[in-house]
């Protein structure tokens, strides 16, 4: 099917799509629209920019009754963003009808003005798992009359630990409701939520997955005296277990380090004037994930060997399009998907237009009020680092290490993680809450039968 007259959509509707610009259906969408008109069950493989809102929002605002005051259906997305940008795109699909109300109830924002909207009816509520479940709790929000649900993004809400969340919010909504799920990715936990809580889903898949990596990108303009508040809001929303944050300048890189880690970050700059030494301690400290942020500059950044990156921070706009590519580029590797946020100040518009015509579509803005409101949330990483005085010339090798923290100082196995070894130090880390224990036994004790000194790095 390639035309969106074969459907049997309404007319308002397929003069909708054409006024939109829609003139055919994506592949997902010639897909997934036939089933989920249906009412059945839909569990679908497709990424960001493959068309998957209209996927699901066409069928959706088919199937609404706006005289029935009751919210119909549900989309949960993981990001208030993607939220926002999910309802944008349904109210541009429900103009084809009348009178459909479209609420977002998303967490980072006061609850009090959300009551009120929900209290003059919605028909379709777009927001995410956690202020979803507030309302539920508070009942100012009911899914009695609940149609449809959509898990957008699904794989992504349960890698930021949204399953019991969803669990419980459509523990709330009939058992006669129609489950989509999309998702980027088909991880086994995707296919067992899937297992349970649908009724035999249409499988749908885009064959075309695209040579380009899967990033998901966002812009935000700031003033220059907003934007140090507005990129610890961002690391606060998201809690990335490593980002790099790109700056134009070595002492802007100094300068954010030292703000973040005042506010309780881990954060380390890297450029260009550090000594080998302290350069290999950075690398090592985020590559093993005792440090979540990197402030780094472009030439810093060349050359680091970091696999995939789940999100990139321009906190400056790179100074051209192609530095721009290369510096995302280093998220949404493997499959993965990545996260790039890059903020400009208003003299600086130009260099996102410039990525525009680059790309040819437009740049998805985000709102700079909203952010500055998320409330502080240091990102705390998962380990520390023991620098140990001792490496290949002192015979050392990484099994000693292993050994040695697993063996007399007691630590199980699965607390120790990357161990470095250069020529004359040894870089190991250890799960947080082992890693004093860690220190203190391997002081005391001996690695490779020789006392050795041991620090943090
Ligand atoms: P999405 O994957 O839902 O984020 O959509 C990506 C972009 O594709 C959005 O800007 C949509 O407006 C646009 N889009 C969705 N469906 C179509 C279509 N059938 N034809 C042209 N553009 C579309």
């Amino acid at each position: 099917m390639s035309s969106f007259n074969d459907f049997g959509l309404s007319s308002a509707m397929r003069a909708n799509l054409e006024q939109l610009g829609f003139a055919k259906p994506t592949e997902i969408q010639a897909k997934a629209l036939a089933p989920g008109l249906a009412g059945k069950d839909v569990i679908a493989m497709a990424k960001t920019g493959s068309g998957k809102t209209a996927a699901f929002g066409v069928s959706l605002i088919e199937r609404l009754n706006p005289r029935l005051f009751a919210v119909q259906s549900l989309i949960l997305c993981p990001t208030r963003e993607l939220a926002d940008q999910v309802a944008k795109a349904l109210r541009e699909l429900a103009r084809a009808r009348e009178n459909v109300k479209i609420l977002t109830l998303c967490g980072g924002v006061s609850i009090g003005p959300q009551i009120g909207s929900l209290s003059h009816g919605a028909h379709i509520v777009v927001g995410t798992p956690g202020r979803v479940q507030d309302h539920l709790r508070k009942g100012t929000l009911s899914l009695a009359r609940l149609k449809t649900v959509v898990l957008d993004e699904a794989d992504r809400m349960l890698d930021m630990g949204f399953q019991d969340a969803m669990e419980d919010i459509l523990s709330q909504t009939p058992g006669s409701r129609q489950t989509m799920m999309f998702s980027a990715t088909w991880p086994a936990s995707i296919r067992e939520l899937s297992k349970q809580y649908q009724k035999d889903p249409v499988d749908v898949r885009a064959e075309t997955a695209g040579g380009n990596p899967d990033i998901e990108e966002l812009f935000y303009e700031v003033s220059p005296r907003q934007k140090a508040d507005a990129i610890v809001a961002l690391l606060s929303e998201r809690q990335p277990g490593s980002c790099i944050v790109f700056c134009a300048t070595k002492q802007q890189c100094d300068e954010m380090a030292e703000d973040l880690v005042n506010r309780g970050f881990s954060a380390l700059a890297l450029h260009g004037d550090l000594e080998q030494r302290d350069r290999d301690s950075v690398l090592v400290r985020f590559g093993n994930q005792s440090c979540s942020i990197l402030v780094a500059t472009d030439v810093a950044a060349r050359g680091l060997d970091i696999k995939s990156l789940p999100f990139v921070i321009n906190a400056e706009p790179a100074r051209d399009p192609e530095v721009h590519t290369h510096r995302i580029g280093r998220t949404g590797r493997a499959g993965e998907q990545g996260h790039a946020v890059t903020f400009c100040v208003p003299s600086q518009g130009h260099k996102i237009s410039r990525i525009e015509s680059e790309r040819g579509r437009s740049a998805v803005w985000g709102d700079t009020e909203l952010l500055l409101a998320v409330p502080v949330k240091p990102v705390v990483p998962a380990m520390r680092t023991l620098c140990i005085a001792g490496g290949r010339k002192d015979k050392i090798r990484p099994g000693d290490v292993l050994g040695a923290l697993t063996g007399e100082a007691g630590i199980p196995g699965k607390a120790v993680g990357k161990i470095d070894l250069f020529d004359h130090q040894c870089f190991v880390a250890v799960e947080k809450s082992q890693a004093d224990t860690a220190l203190s036994r391997l002081e005391s004790g001996k690695v490779k039968g020789r006392k050795i000194r041991v620090r943090y790095a």
